[in-house]
């Protein structure tokens, strides 16, 4: 539990202003009523011959004024005014702290911990009240911050730290007066987590450089044969005809690459709406299978539909969800299929609250080692250097498939086994029924 030292010099509760004044005025009055007496009747005991008691009776009369005056005075050096705020100020500094989100800890001059809150805890668990920060933060730009703090300088500083896990943080150190006892300072060092940003940063530095990348290959080799075609091969109409299909193909690539691009983009834009159309995953199953018939002829691959006649109703976006089965099972032709064949199983799992529908597809291809499966869906990522090799796609496909399956509250599992195929299984939640 977040904790705060004892305070040593906690103010006690201070009387209200208006009940402060009217004691002073009844001491006042009573004063001067003690002194009267003791001033009348020291005189009268002294010309009654009384003389030692008349002596002590004036000069406690005396004592009394010297006191009076004396008192006020000395109350007079700590004005009603400055007091007034500070004592029914409604807050004390372990509120504000503990209020923060972010980690705060307030410290001594001399480095010891006053008060902290639950994300200082959390990010340094041996730190305890009334202990040296020292004992638990060992950072060396934390306490070279609180160092400066304690000459009177406010410093701002950066630091990263790489195990248990790549952090990057942001220490703020402030010096803290205290108003009613100016010679005790103290130290406000807060804390920003800068990894979120950070790993947003490097995310965008390397998507530029993997789309330049990915483009700059396919440009190149159209500016090479643009110059061929008008220098060495300007009269040869068979290489001609060879360069110019090159040249197609590489116009495409790019023109795919680009889309892909921008769908990308266009998913991450619309991520938090939610999908609200009505498809049945059965009838674009069968389209995306008639579409890709011509490729998996080529490739001599025969594709199984496993499934019921009934219709496999889901909440979804129709277009994207064609992209999906689209790019899975032609993924499965393109990496798998050499297994010559490929089935495409649609189930419904009652059993599961709320119903879900499982769409699978399975190849029996040379498979993915274990190492990459858990990165197959990042942006620009190829399981094997025979894909890279041969250019077949730029390793956006899975990458905007799960963009869309969490749009859709979906997910994608991925099993395979080296030499012996994969299995690509899309997770959805079933339309609900009336009956449901
Ligand atoms: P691309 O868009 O370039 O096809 P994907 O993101 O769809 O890339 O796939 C990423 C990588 O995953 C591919 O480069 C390939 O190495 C691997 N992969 C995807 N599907 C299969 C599969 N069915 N069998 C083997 N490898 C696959």
């Amino acid at each position: 539990m977040p904790s705060s030292a004892t305070p040593n010099e906690a103010p006690s509760p201070a009387p209200s202003a208006p009940l402060r004044e009217r004691t002073a005025i009844l001491r006042l009055w009573l004063g001067g009523l003690l002194f009267f007496l003791g001033a009348f009747f020291g005189a009268l005991a002294y010309l009654g011959g009384q003389r030692f008691i008349g002596t002590v009776l004036i000069f406690i009369a005396f004592s009394i004024v010297i006191y009076l005056i004396f008192h006020r005075s000395q109350r007079r050096t700590i004005p009603l005014k400055s007091v007034v705020p500070q004592a029914s100020h409604p807050f004390d500094s372990e509120a504000v702290v503990m209020a923060f989100p972010e980690p705060i800890i307030l410290l001594d001059s001399n480095f010891f911990v006053y008060v902290f809150n639950q994300a200082a805890q959390q990010l340094f668990p041996n730190i305890h009240a009334g202990k040296p920060l020292s004992f638990a933060v060992r950072v060396p730009e934390i306490l070279s911050a609180i160092r400066q703090a304690a000459e009177g300088k406010s410093i701002t500083a950066d630091y990263s730290e790489r195990i248990p896990k790549d952090t990057w943080m942001q220490v703020h150190a402030a010096p803290l007066m205290n108003k009613q006892k100016p010679d005790k300072q103290y130290i406000l060092l807060s804390l920003k987590d800068l990894t979120p940003i950070r790993k947003a940063e490097r995310m965008r530095v390397d998507f530029v450089a993997n789309a330049s990348h990915e483009l700059r290959t396919p440009l190149a080799s159209l500016v090479g044969f643009i110059e061929t075609l008008r220098g060495a091969a300007k009269d040869d109409a068979i290489a001609r005809d060879r360069f110019l299909s090159i040249m197609r193909e590489q116009s495409h690539r790019m023109a795919r690459l680009v889309n892909d691009l921008l769908s990308l983009s266009h998913l991450e834009q619309k991520a938090h709406h939610k999908p609200y159309g009505e498809v049945d995953l059965r009838e674009i199953v069968m389209q995306v299978r008639d579409s890709l018939l011509p490729l998996a002829e080529k490739k001599q691959v025969t594709i199984t539909l496993i499934m019921n006649k009934e219709p496999y109703p889901i909440t979804a976006d129709r277009d994207e969800m064609v992209r999906v089965v689209e790019n899975l099972v032609e993924n499965a032709l393109k990496y798998g299929g050499d297994g010559e064949k490929i089935e495409i199983e649609l189930v419904h799992t009652p059993i599961e609250s709320p119903t879900k529908i499982r769409l699978s597809i399975r190849d029996y291809g040379a498979g993915i080692a274990a190492e990459h499966i858990p990165r197959l869906t990042e942006r620009f990522y190829r399981a094997d250097a025979d894909a890279l090799q041969k250019k077949q796609g730029a390793g956006l496909g899975l990458a905007i498939v799960k963009h869309i399956l969490v749009r859709h509250q979906g997910k994608l599992i991925v099993e395979s086994q080296p030499g012996k195929g994969s299995l690509f299984t899309v997770v959805l939640p079933a339309k609900k029924t009336h009956d449901e």
